[in-house]
């Protein structure tokens, strides 16, 4: 339903989940953050409103400078803290608004390669997915990509990978999705609204783009992943 992320030159949990705060009108179930540490992968998940996030981040902090965060609205699986995003597969983690409409088909395939799913959700089947693509050698732009290829549905996606700190790739399709520039820093969220605070340079995504974002970076290719150029607007939200 919420979808924030930031590639920052400080801790990003607190940032993270009051960018989330401020998608808190949209309604949710559920809501996590993973980050990357030192280049390790980890994730922190709540069910109910985000004091219950924030609260079980005080006990159990998340560190990294890296992040990506969701507040969930359940399509596939009940509301639960398993079931709540960001789904990890071994080294890649993603949150994701909409539906994957192909995702039995995919669960299928996945469990010939071995992999099985152990959430209800749509979304794990994408995390598993990577981590194949991955597993067969592909870059981490190239395994999301090959992902990204196969899915169905609607969808705005960010993946966040183990060893990287420096790496976010979004893609949209069907669900909006806008990339925040920052000095030295790079954010991702849903709706704009949700990086006010952090700038008010902001570049929309158009249909079926997908972007590859480093912290000085932001190269966006289209469906048939061609080179495309969007513009940077400056827009007016109060923070
Ligand atoms: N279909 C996904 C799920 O149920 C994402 C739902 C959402 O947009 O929050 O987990």
């Amino acid at each position: 339903c919420g979808i924030v992320g930031v590639l920052g030159d400080h801790e990003v949990s607190p940032t993270l989940v009051e960018a989330l705060r401020r998608l808190e009108y949209r309604g949710y179930d559920s809501a996590g953050i993973a980050t990357v540490n030192k280049g390790t992968l980890d994730r922190r998940r709540a069910v109910g409103k985000l004091v219950n996030l924030s609260d079980l981040l005080v006990h159990d902090p998340l560190p990294g400078k890296s992040g990506i965060g969701h507040t969930r609205w359940a399509t596939h699986g009940a509301p639960t803290t398993g079931n709540a995003h960001p789904h990890q597969a071994g080294p890649v983690a993603v949150v994701h608004n909409g539906i994957i409409e192909n995702f039995r088909e995919l669960r299928t395939e996945l469990r010939e390669h071995g992999l099985s799913c152990t959430t209800e959700t749509d979304t794990e089947t994408v995390a598993l997915l990577t981590q194949h693509h991955l597993a067969q050698g592909l870059d981490h732009v190239a395994a999301a990509f090959a992902t990204l290829d196969r899915l169905q549905g609607a969808f705005a996606l960010v993946f966040l990978f183990e060893g990287e700190d420096d790496l976010m790739i979004a893609a949209r399709k069907g669900s909006p999705l806008a990339i925040g520039h920052g000095d030295g820093e790079m954010y991702v969220g849903s709706d704009a609204i949700a990086l006010a605070p952090l700038t008010d340079r902001i570049t929309y995504l158009a249909e079926g783009d997908r972007a590859v974002i480093t912290r000085k970076t932001l190269d966006i290719m289209d469906e048939g992943g061609a080179a495309v150029s969007r513009p940077i607007k400056t827009i007016q939200i109060d923070a």
